[in-house]
């Protein structure tokens, strides 16, 4: 299956992501990771990502573009993923969409989190990150990049919601909730309803 994440900072993607690809058996493809990845490293790659990170700003389209394609073409993904973080513009969606084409493929489904945007700020503003067995606040979860993160969030990333919806490919989750709950309603929302429920 090929599935997109989508939702803004703090309606928790990462961590959904991790369990439904888990469930599908699909590596999950978070370009957010990856870049962090890449920032620790002070790989070239991550030297220019850092600059937009912090500023809450979006890394430049040919930047992304180019490594989530060179992510797709490694051989675990050939049996499908599930991206997070990726498409975040319609420039983005329209790439994806063409290196689809190319491959003679699709999207099997859009998941889009939906969280309002009171609820994102508390998340947001209370998250820590375990690093090296301490607890720490990631960069741009400081307030003033939460609120820019928000901003580029509503206006270059949420028109995609539409973009999916066109196409007939997206599903708005409730994502407020017990994790359980909210994995429960992607679940059913990709057709695999029970296979999260332990019970
Ligand atoms: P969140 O969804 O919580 O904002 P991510 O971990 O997905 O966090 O992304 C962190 C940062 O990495 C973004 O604010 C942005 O600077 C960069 N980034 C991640 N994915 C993309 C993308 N597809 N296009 C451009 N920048 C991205």
């Amino acid at each position: 299956m090929r599935i997109v994440l989508l939702g803004p900072p703090g309606a928790g993607k990462g961590t959904q992501a991790q369990i439904i690809a888990g469930e599908l058996g699909v590596p999950a493809i978070s370009t957010g990771d990856i870049f962090r990845a890449n920032v620790s490293g002070q790989t070239d790659l991550g030297l220019k990502a850092k600059v937009y990170m912090d500023a809450g700003d979006l890394v430049p389209d040919e930047i992304t573009v180019a490594m989530v394609k060179d992510r797709l073409a490694e051989p675990d993904s050939k049996a499908g993923y599930l991206l997070d973080g990726f498409p975040r513009t319609i420039a983005q969606g329209e790439q994806l969409r063409g290196s689809l084409e190319q491959l003679g493929q699709r999207l099997d489904r859009v998941v889009e989190l939906v969280v309002e945007e009171e609820e994102l700020v508390r998340r947001l503003s209370g998250r820590r990150m375990l690093v090296g067995g301490e607890w720490v606040q990631r960069d741009d979860d400081k307030p003033e990049t939460v609120r820019r993160r928000l901003e580029v969030y509503r206006e270059q990333t949420a028109p995609l919601s539409g973009f999916y919806e066109r196409e007939g490919l997206l599903s708005r989750i409730d994502a407020i909730g017990t994790i359980e709950e909210v994995t429960a309603r992607v679940m059913t929302a990709l057709g695999q309803p029970g296979r999260s429920d332990d019970s």
